[in-house]
This record gives C-alpha cells, sequence and structure tokens, in this order.
C-alpha cells in the first residue's frame, strides 16, 4: 500500500503490489476499552494470508453506506478495484478510512483475529458511526498487509537508537500501544499520550522503560489545543541520549508543532523523527486523498511540510 498523501497526513491508497490485498473481514465481538475507545475484534477464512508487521501497522478499512449492512464492492482486483470503487454512487460507495491493527494473534482453535481500536468521535463521521453499531456478523473489506516487512508499518528506529520520544493523540494510542508491546526490555522510552476522558488513560503493557505522562485534554480545540500540548513538552525534561528517534502520530495541526518544538528547540535531527497527521481537523478523510491526488497535499518530504 502506497502512502498517497504526506507522511504529515498520510492515507492509504493504492496497493503496492503482493505486499497488500483485499481482506474480508467480520465483525466477531466489540468491547468498549475507555470513554472514547471500542475494540472491534475481525476474524474471517481470508485472514489466514493476512500478515501484520505489528508495531503501527496500518491497513485501509472499506466501511459501508448507512443503510447497507455489509460493504460491497465492485472488483477487489488490483488492476481494477480503484477505478471501479471511485465510479460508484456517492451514497453507495464505502468510505475508505486509515486504521492500526492493534493486535494480530491465532487462536487456541487455530483461528486468525485482528482487533481494531476505533475512536468513537461521533455520528457524523463515516467510521465513527460504523463502528459505534458494529455487531457480531457485519462484514467489511480491507487492504491489509500479506507480508510482515511492509511500508505501512512506519516504526523503523535505526538500530543506534538509545532513547524513543513518543506523541501520540487517541487516534495513535492504538499503534503506541501496538509499538509498546513489542519493544525489548530495558528500552528507554518518554511518551506524551494525549486523550479526551481521564478513563481514556489505557493499562499499556510493555517491557520496554517507559515513562508515560497523559495529557487530558480539556474544553479547547485547534490552536489552543496544540498550544497546550507544546507548553507541556517544552516543560518536560527529555533523557540524555546520543541519538534519540521520535514517532509522532496524531491531527496533523498537532503533530507539524511537536515536531517542529523537537527540531528547533530541542536539536532533534529532523531525519529521526517520524511523524504522521492520523487526521487533520475540520478535514475528512476523502478531502485528504482529493488534496494528495490533486497534488495539494504537503510534500512526502516531511522537511518541507513544515
Ligand atoms: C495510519 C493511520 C492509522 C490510524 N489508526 C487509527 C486507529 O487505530 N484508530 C482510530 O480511531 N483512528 C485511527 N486513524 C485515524 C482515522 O483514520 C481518522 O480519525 C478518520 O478521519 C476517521 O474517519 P471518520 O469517518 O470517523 O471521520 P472523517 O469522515 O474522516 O472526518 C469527519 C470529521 O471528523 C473529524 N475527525 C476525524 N477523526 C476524529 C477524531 N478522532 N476526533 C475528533 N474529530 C475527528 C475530521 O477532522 C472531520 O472534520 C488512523 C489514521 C491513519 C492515517
Amino acid at each position: 500500500m502506497t502512502a498517497t498523501a504526506s507522511d504529515a497526513t498520510a492515507s492509504e491508497a493504492v496497493p503496492a503490489a503482493a505486499h497488500f490485498r483485499f481482506f474480508e473481514l467480520e465483525v466477531l465481538r466489540t468491547r468498549r476499552l475507555g470513554h472514547s475507545f471500542l475494540r472491534v475484534t475481525f476474524g474471517g477464512e481470508s485472514l489466514a494470508g493476512f500478515r501484520s508487521g505489528g508495531y503501527d501497522q496500518s491497513l485501509s478499512l472499506f466501511l459501508p453506506p448507512a443503510h447497507e449492512e455489509h460493504t460491497v464492492l465492485p472488483s477487489t482486483d488490483e488492476d481494477t478495484w480503484f477505478g471501479a470503487w471511485r465510479a460508484m454512487p456517492d451514497a453507495d460507495r464505502p468510505v475508505m478510512r486509515s486504521y492500526t491493527v492493534r493486535e494480530q494473534r491465532r487462536t487456541d482453535g487455530g483461528a486468525d483475529e485482528v482487533d481494531i481500536d476505533f475512536v468513537l468521535h461521533g455520528d457524523s463521521s463515516p467510521a465513527s458511526y460504523w463502528a459505534g453499531r458494529a455487531v457480531t456478523g457485519r462484514r467489511i473489506m480491507a487492504i491489509g498487509p500479506a507480508v510482515a516487512r511492509n511500508k505501512s508499518v512506519r516504526f523503523q528506529p535505526p538500530a543506534a537508537t538509545d532513547a524513543l520520544l513518543m506523541y501520540a493523540d487517541e487516534t495513535a494510542l492504538p499503534a503506541a500501544a501496538a509499538i509498546l508491546d513489542r519493544l525489548p526490555a530495558g528500552t528507554r522510552v518518554s511518551a506524551w499520550f494525549e486523550v479526551p476522558h481521564a478513563d481514556d488513560r489505557l493499562d499499556l503493557p510493555t517491557r520496554a522503560d517507559a515513562d508515560i505522562t497523559w495529557i487530558v485534554r480539556g474544553s479547547g480545540a485547534g490552536k489552543e489545543r496544540t498550544e497546550r500540548v507544546v507548553e507541556l513538552l517544552r516543560a518536560a525534561g527529555l533523557p540524555a541520549a546520543e541519538a534519540p528517534y521520535a514517532w509522532l502520530a496524531g491531527e496533523a495541526g498537532t503533530i507539524r508543532a511537536v515536531r517542529r518544538h523537537l527540531v528547533q528547540e530541542r536539536s532533534i535531527d529532523r531525519r529521526a523523527v517520524r511523524f504522521t497527521g492520523y487526521w487533520r481537523l475540520g478535514a475528512s478523510e476523502e478531502e485528504l486523498l482529493a488534496e494528495a491526488y490533486s497534488g495539494r497535499a504537503p510534500s512526502e518530504d516531511p522537511a518541507s511540510a513544515l
């Protein structure tokens, strides 16, 4: 899957060769994790070929319009699906949204399962609406990884990394949690996780030596919210490190400001900062994709996105 928007506003659209393919996902069960999070566990026979690379592995979900129970795509052929999907009438076209594989596992009975943690942020947004009504047996389509080493795992710290810095808002908390899950014992991590509510401060099991600061969002939005996050970071001590690596994901405006702070005020090498806008305040994922197709999206080079 090639990221067609820049890393500052990533969305995935087109499957790259054999690394990605279509899967049919069937809802097995749901579980509320906190005020904002709903875990949807998917199964289905096609998951036998699903190979999550772990960490912040993402995938593209196709979610049905409100009047359909299941996702129906006119084609899942690598060469024709995109044109066929785009040609569907607006009212019938499933929306494509990027999400994170929180966990893939095989049950004792040999069945494959995938967890995706959805932020419920209101019924006027298609993915949030769908998740809020997900029930056992509903089927959706996804473009997901068929090989574990794939481009949709963005967390790639160089071998020499001696400290990790992480910032995530709620949309990127599933990815941050999956990263923490996998880190080896002793990895030094300083993390700032911003969530809407106090009970969104989920348990994050890890063997890493992780110092986690929760930022529970106040009523501020947009610029005010971003400034609060940067102020908190500015006041924080960073671990002494020769080769720090930063992983930042969340609302695009906040991510850019956090990156700027780390690069300009903390002198972190810009090449050691992996930053991804998971959503943008006031813009749906279609609007971000439309920008990407029209060439109006920020450049693929993260440095020039600032
Ligand atoms: C690589 C990647 C991985 C992601 N992983 C996850 C994940 O695991 N879990 C997850 O919940 N999200 C994840 N996201 C973010 C998710 O794709 C976006 O939040 C998406 O916009 C949700 O689609 P929607 O249909 O609900 O809203 P859209 O129709 O896309 O947006 C409608 C409106 O809602 C706003 N909006 C979008 N998301 C939020 C939000 N969370 N809170 C408040 N307002 C919002 C938009 O600014 C817009 O104004 C990921 C994004 C990327 C790029």
